[in-house]
């Protein structure tokens, strides 16, 4: 049996000389050194009891090692398992609980703490690897031989298993296979005419779905080149490019950019394709952009389960304040979210897809993987949506209340959760509210015990070392009551509109 996304992947290698990462440090890594990387850092994690079907759990900072290491778990046989390295270690004391990983690989300096936890869950090594590439996995690597024969994968084997939050407070592992990923990338490489021409300016973070599989997958199935940035700095960003053919960013890329004084048709001449995605993008960036460079921002919707679902045209409009139309292969229908009912065009609804890119289940989570799908194998998104005469698909809101912030999402039942633990809390309500450079900025409002003096910088410091800090409010805001509507519940709605300007420029 072949490895099903490997021998893709290598498959699509177009020469060993040709340059796959480059960094702005100067790092340059060819697809040659691509194949010997991933075939040390396969060989070491064998070495440490990873057989096929295990999870490699891995917190590490963005880095050229970790995408080797990435590959490497996908040529073992192994589920790679990345982790925000913005968890604190109460959060990855959850994670590691539940996936079981057989390594975890982490920065040097959280490899105490998880140490201490580790233990518990069976983990057979805690290893690691800092930014520059060095640390205790590293070195083993570099004592391995650099050929390995790839752990035969099939198109339904997992290839990955990423969190997502959990509107119960419960974090979900999405269980992605080898396929979901192959197919997805397969698709994303015709539609948006990716060639081993193109130079990819990548500033996304590599433990997302975003960075790690539409973008880096994507560019590996075409056999192009990567200008790899550690972290998104508009400055570093502008400086590169001039070199690059295509970006893939997050709304809060280009709100940033735009205030750059450099963006100028001019300093994206070289450029073919802007995207956008993970996040709504405004009607009015879409437009200024345009204005100030020339260039249409291509949208696109996916989501952690899903891969990606829609886009705008390559050709054609791309229609700002819409996500486009289903990717081939991607069936999507809008439905009723209480009966499932499939409704008429123009309705607003649940979004439903199917597809080869649609993810297996939740890890260890049966009951939750049925509820979330329908009986013909439409995958229930929660995001709500209509799709117009044109055949756009639009998104109108999501499930509820999930807050995106700078691109991540955020479960406000989880941070009212830890805020009601705080002593002369009564209850507490989290929503987004509009922000100028997050797009939502997280805000708490908080009901006090009478005669209690909790105050903004007590909850703050609370949340410190137990939320990451993305997760953390932006504000807290004091009330008597929280607004309720007459069934008892929180009238979240009520709230937002309150505090709509709260950051307001
Ligand atoms: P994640 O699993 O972190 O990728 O988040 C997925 C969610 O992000 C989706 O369910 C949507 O709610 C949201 N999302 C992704 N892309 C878009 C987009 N282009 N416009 C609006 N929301 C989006």
């Amino acid at each position: 049996m072949t490895n099903h996304l490997f021998s893709l992947i290598r498959s699509r290698i177009p020469a060993p000389d040709k340059v796959f990462i480059e960094t702005p440090q100067g790092r340059t890594l060819t697809y040659a050194d691509l194949v010997e990387g991933t075939g040390r850092y396969a060989n070491a994690l064998v070495a440490l009891g990873v057989a096929p079907g295990d999870r490699v759990a891995v917190q590490v900072e963005k880095s050229v090692s970790a995408i080797l290491l990435y590959l490497a778990c996908v040529r073992a046989g192994a589920v790679f398992l990345p982790l925000n390295t913005a968890y604190t270690i109460a959060e990855l004391d959850y994670f590691i609980g539940d996936a079981e990983p057989t390594v975890v690989v982490c920065d040097p300096a959280k490899r105490e703490g998880i140490a201490a936890i580790a233990g518990k869950a069976g983990v057979k090594a805690v290893e690691t690897l800092d930014p520059a590439g060095n640390g205790s996995l590293a070195n083993k690597a570099a004592t391995h031989s650099p050929s390995f024969d790839d752990a035969g994968r099939a198109a339904d084997d997992l290839a990955a298993i990423l969190y997502t939050s959990g509107t119960t407070g419960r974090s979900k592992g999405a269980m992605l296979t080898h396929d979901n990923l192959a197919s997805n990338a397969r698709t994303l490489v015709d539609y948006w005419r990716f060639t081993a021409s193109d130079v990819l300016l990548h500033a996304l973070p590599i433990y997302h779905t975003h960075g790690l599989f539409t973008a880096t997958n994507t560019l590996l199935m075409a056999g192009g080149s990567m200008l790899f940035v550690s972290k998104f700095d508009a400055d570093t960003v502008m400086k590169l490019l001039p070199r690059a053919t295509a970006m893939m960013g997050v709304p809060t890329f280009y709100t940033r950019l735009l205030q750059h004084p450099g963006l100028t048709p001019d300093a994206t001449k070289h450029m073919r394709l802007f995207v956008s995605g993970s996040a709504p993008l405004l009607a009015e960036t879409h437009r200024d952009w345009r204005a100030r460079t020339g260039h249409a921002i291509l949208e696109r919707y996916g989501m952690t389960e899903t891969n990606m679902n829609t886009s705008n045209p390559y050709d054609g409009d791309r229609v700002a304040g819409t996500v486009g139309f289903p990717l081939p292969g991607v069936a999507l229908r809008i439905a009723d979210p209480e009966s499932g009912h499939v409704l008429p065009q123009g309705e607003i609804g649940v979004i439903e897809v199917k597809g080869p890119n649609v993810f297996k289940g939740y890890w260890r989570m049966p009951e939750k993987t049925a509820a979330e799908f329908r009986a013909d194998g439409f995958f229930i998104t929660g995001d709500l949506g209509r799709i117009d005469e044109r055949g756009y698909v639009h998104i109108v809101g999501r499930g509820k209340d999930l807050i995106i912030t700078g691109g991540f999402n955020v479960y406000p039942k989880e941070i009212e959760g830890e805020i009601d633990a705080v002593d002369g809390v009564v209850e507490s309500a989290v929503v987004g509210v509009p922000h100028p450079d997050f797009g939502e900025g997280v805000t708490a409002v908080v009901v006090r015990k009478p005669g209690a003096t909790v105050d903004e910088r007590t909850i703050l410091s609370a949340l410190e070392g137990r939320l990451a800090k993305f997760k953390q409010p932006k504000r807290v805001i004091f009330v008597d009551d929280l607004p309720r509507n007459t069934m008892g519940k929180v009238q979240k709605n009520v709230l937002r509109d309150l505090h709509k300007d709260l950051y307001a420029r």
